[in-house]
């Protein structure tokens, strides 16, 4: 049995059995069985399914979200909107199986037209985070494309996922086409990976696992989407609204504690304003409401771990602390949000991701190096640029090299707009218009017209 903790108090939930390897092995194969029938239903029955789907997840936003606040410690008000996005990525992706048309290509002798193809089975590995949304970018387009579902959660955080699969039940998906299957990523996780039956895996996580998936896959040939981690940039010019711009950074990287793939851990700050900036900062990081996360006050709750909590304090104990915000004391495993001033690009709280409410800030001289420092990483997963310069904004958005950038904004994921990293930060695109087309093949049929 796994124990299930609420981070919040240290206290266990509950327990939850994980799934061996034949376990594992008999739910990919029901997955395999379900797949011909799930694959032709016809596209306005699949849409219809996956709107009740939405529906049913709709009713259920306060009982998923609590439990999320008592799983993960996100905060109610994070928790509703985790919930609600389930909802909206599964309308907006039941809106594709009507609309998922191939194309009509003019060849010599006959008709050659394209069809876009489910893969099979499909398994998708979650992390602790966002347990959520994170499922459910994963699970909608692969279902709304005719794919059917095996889907691992994090240990640490499998309850909202198993409810999930309770109500894709009880909104009438057929048994099988979406299974969750808690246990063990080095066990569920890496079955996924080495059974032929799975074609494509979508993995979000630690780069370090990334790279282990992406090679095992390599050997069948298998699909795979990684979204992999981040150590973002947020880039602040002196010609910014400062006021804005302090204003949202805490709530930029101490959002979810800080466990956040997007979060803006790095923030540069051009040196004519640094001063001014950090003086704008410190109050609103201070004012951070860090409370049990099930009051709606609360900004921010506990980490995720006890082990997580010593990693991150790894990276405060040596490093310069300018200021830091409250914290809650008693059970549980919670860390106040912490402004570090970083000494160069070489400082590891700088260089590395934290996962953490830690923020590291660095002066900039001018638009050409805050370019080279944002860049100055393996990571690109998100960033944010804030000026009031419009030549600047768009120079600045086709230099820093990362897939989501915000232009005087810190939002990162919005489900109608595509989401995921350049370089070490991951593989493939999820969420926006396209993402549904990574769960399918292209097939080029070809009709001859004869004589
Ligand atoms: P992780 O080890 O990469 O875990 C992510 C998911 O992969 C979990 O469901 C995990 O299962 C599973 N997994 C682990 N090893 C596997 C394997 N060999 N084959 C298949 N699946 C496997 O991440 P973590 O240990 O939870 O977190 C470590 C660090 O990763 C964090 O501190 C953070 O820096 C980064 N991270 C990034 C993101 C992101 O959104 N980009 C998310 C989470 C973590 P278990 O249930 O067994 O853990
Ligand atoms: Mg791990």
């Amino acid at each position: 049995m796994t124990e299930v903790i609420n981070p919040s108090t240290g206290d266990v939930l509950t327990t939850v059995p994980p799934l061996d390897l034949a376990g594992t092995d008999a739910a990919i194969a029901r997955a395999q069985k379900a797949f011909p029938a799930w694959r032709d239903v016809a596209p306005g029955d699949r849409a219809r399914l996956l709107r009740r789907f939405a529906a049913v997840v709709d009713e259920h936003i306060e009982e998923l979200a609590r439990l999320e606040v008592r799983n993960a410690g996100h905060t109610i008000g994070n928790a509703r909107w985790e919930a609600g996005n389930v909802r909206d990525v599964l309308n907006y992706y039941a809106g594709a199986p009507e609309r998922l048309a191939g194309r009509q290509i003019p060849v010599a002798g006959g008709l050659d037209v394209t069809f876009h193809e489910p893969l099979g089975v499909v398994g998708i590995i979650v992390p602790w985070n966002f347990p959520m949304p994170i499922a459910a970018w994963g699970f909608a387009p692969a279902l709304a494309a005719g794919n059917t579902v095996v889907l691992k959660p994090a240990e640490l955080t499998p309850l909202t996922a198993i409810r999930l699969g309770e109500l894709a039940l009880e909104a009438g998906l057929p048994e099988h086409v979406f299974q969750v299957l808690p246990g063990k990523g080095s066990v569920v996780g890496q079955r996924f990976v080495t059974h032929p039956a799975v074609r494509k895996v979508c993995f979000t996580g630690s780069t370090q696992v990334g790279k282990s998936i992406m090679a095992g896959c390599a050997d069948q040939v298998k699909r795979v989407t990684l979204e992999l981690g981040g150590k973002s940039a947020g880039i602040v010019f002196a010609d910014a609204d400062l006021e804005a711009a302090a204003a949202a950074a805490p709530g930029a990287v101490f959002d979810n504690a800080g466990q956040d793939c997007c979060a803006r851990s790095r923030l540069l700050v051009e040196a004519s304003v640094y001063d001014r900036f950090l003086a704008l900062l410190e109050p609103a990081v201070r004012a951070f409401r860090v409370l049990d996360p099930a009051s709606e006050m609360s900004q921010m709750g506990p980490l995720i771990s006890s082990g997580q909590r010593e990693t991150v304090q790894s990276y405060v104990d040596d490093a310069d602390v300018a200021f830091r915000g409250s914290t809650v004391d008693g059970g549980g495993w919670w860390f106040p949000p912490t402004v570090l001033l970083a000494s160069g690009t070489g400082d590891r709280h700088w260089r590395e991701e934290i996962f953490g409410p830690v923020v590291s800030v660095l002066p900039f001289r001018d638009e050409a190096e805050a370019v080279r420092l944002a860049n100055d990483t393996e990571y690109g997963l998100s960033g944010s640029i804030w000026t009031r310069d419009v030549g600047r904004a768009l120079r600045m958005s086709r230099a820093v090299e990362t897939g989501a950038l915000s232009v005087n904004s810190n939002s990162s994921v919005r489900y109608w707009t595509p989401f995921g990293g350049m370089k070490q930060s991951g593989l493939g695109r999820e969420l926006g218009p396209d993402a549904l087309l990574s769960f399918t093949d292209v097939k080029n049929v070809f009709l001859a017209m004869g004589e």
